[in-house]
């Protein structure tokens, strides 16, 4: 066999190369290929040839099945797909898959002033292409995605490399999964590909109704479908919007919809057609355990027995408080014990009120309108208080009230043609998503553009 230099690595420094370098030299050693070093001062010389390489040859095969992800054939050309990963350049890869020095340098020398070959970030993809000839395979160039914009980077006749550009139109695609809950759904959801933005809409919509850390266990199902500008390839860009999701909570299926309300507007419904937002958020402070419930305490400050009247949060100082539902700012201002405080009219009824808090959020004046979720202010301890936390208080016509046990319906529910039009829109997400999930060759996910699906 007559080869090039691909690369050299002393056997004793294995484990600080990285992984894939590893790899290779672990699947050429077991291949038997190659005899491991009879000791760990040898160096292991891995080699392929230059230009054409034989396809066949069980030395390439191990490479490629260490370097590649995996392969496709099109346009008469291989492609050998490689994903760049954390702490490593392409450069390093590429030197791997066999190519030589002088065929890396002329295709990055095109490529750079398209895409700054060092800022190919962790999980990009790029397709490594090669010509054929019976076994022999000849490196061609490569193809990677800048948004939109294919860059191909292709050997022309006079063996010189050049960049071609192609932008693909983008449409609004759909897109379908389905998963099981392993550690968290959050975590779940970004190992099978839904986007960071559709999960924590998923998870922002369903704490109006459900505790995650008691309610969603391992092995629980869920289901997405969600809306993504993507070109045909399935590669997308920017913010994705939640259609529908459906999650098992306590054993029961529970459905989320997107429906459009007024203009730009939205709001998701449950399947009776009934909003998510219907109650108060039962934590207006993230990452909140409850310091002192309501009802008769010893106060820690007055030294007496007395009525607490309201529930108290502990978080540290500065996290940030919500409107527990949306209503008019009805007073913010320093008000004795309670220190700087918030108090919000949500309808003719029922009211909450915040304490303590070290400053208010921008914007909120007596008079504001907010919607519920809306940053109000950020936790302290002003006023009397023995270190910082919220004082939540829900007021039903103006006495406080437990607030773990009012039930304050306050969301909107679709009603008549709205609520028939609802339920056959519904029906229609229902067939979309089983028909996205079953047309899947890949793990569940397939995309298809969603105008050919809904007007057919
Ligand atoms: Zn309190």
């Amino acid at each position: 066999m007559s080869f090039g230099l691909v690369y050299a690595l002393n056997v004793n420094e294995k484990d600080q190369k990285p992984a894939f370098v590893n790899s290779v030299v672990n699947q050429i050693l077991q291949a038997g290929i190659i005899p491991a070093p009879a000791n760990d001062d040898q160096t292991l010389i891995v080699s392929s040839a230059n230009n054409a390489v034989n396809s066949a040859d069980p030395l390439h095969a191990a490479i490629n099945a260490a370097v590649f992800k995996r392969v496709e054939e099109k346009d008469g050309r291989l492609r050998r797909i490689l994903v760049v990963s954390r702490g490593e350049t392409l450069t390093a890869r590429l030197v791997m898959a066999g190519i030589s020095r002088t065929e890396i340098l002329a295709t990055l020398e095109a490529l750079r002033p398209h895409i700054n070959p060092r800022k190919i970030r962790d999980g990009q993809e790029v397709a490594v292409l090669f010509s054929r000839d019976g076994v022999n395979e000849r490196y061609a160039g490569l193809e990677l995605h800048d948004g939109f914009t294919v860059v191909t980077i292709s050997r022309n006749p006079a063996n010189t490399f050049e960049a071609s550009l192609k932008t693909i139109a983008p449409e609004k695609r759909r897109f379908a999964l389905r998963g099981v809950v392993q550690d968290n759904l959050y975590d779940s959801g970004v190992k099978l590909g839904v986007p960071s933005s559709v999960l924590s809409t998923i998870i922002k919509t369903y704490s109006y109704n459900i505790d995650f850390q008691r309610d969603v266990k391992e092995g629980d199902r869920f289901e997405v479908l969600y809306e993504q500008l993507s070109d045909a390839d399935g590669h997308t860009s920017g913010d994705a919007t939640l259609i529908y999701a459906a999650l098992q909570v306590n054993g029961k299926i529970v459905p989320i919809y997107r429906v459009a309300t007024s203009g730009n507007a939205y709001e998701y419904f449950d399947a009776k057609g009934e909003s998510i937002r219907k109650g108060l958020l039962r934590t207006p402070v993230e990452g909140a355990r409850i310091t002192s419930g309501f009802g008769m305490r010893h106060h820690p400050i007055m030294g007496y027995n007395r009525m607490h009247k309201g529930i108290d949060f502990g978080v540290p100082t500065g996290t940030p408080i919500f409107a527990a539902g949306a209503g008019i700012i009805e007073e913010a201002e320093r008000k004795s014990g309670y220190g700087l405080y918030i108090k919000i009219r949500h309808n003719g009824r029922i009211s909450t009120a915040y304490a303590h808090m070290s400053r208010f959020g921008r914007g909120i004046t007596r008079g504001t309108r907010i919607t519920q979720g809306d940053v109000i202010g950020y936790a302290g301890s002003t006023g009397e208080s023995t270190g910082p936390h919220l004082h939540y208080e829900v007021l039903v016509e103006s006495s406080q009230v437990n607030p773990l046990n009012v039930d304050v319906p306050m969301g909107s529910a679709l009603a008549g043609r709205q609520l028939a039009s609802f339920q056959d829109w519904r029906n229609k997400v229902h067939t979309q998503f089983e028909q996205l999930v079953a047309a899947a060759s890949d793990p569940a996910r397939v995309a298809q553009n969603q105008t050919g699906s809904t007007t057919r």
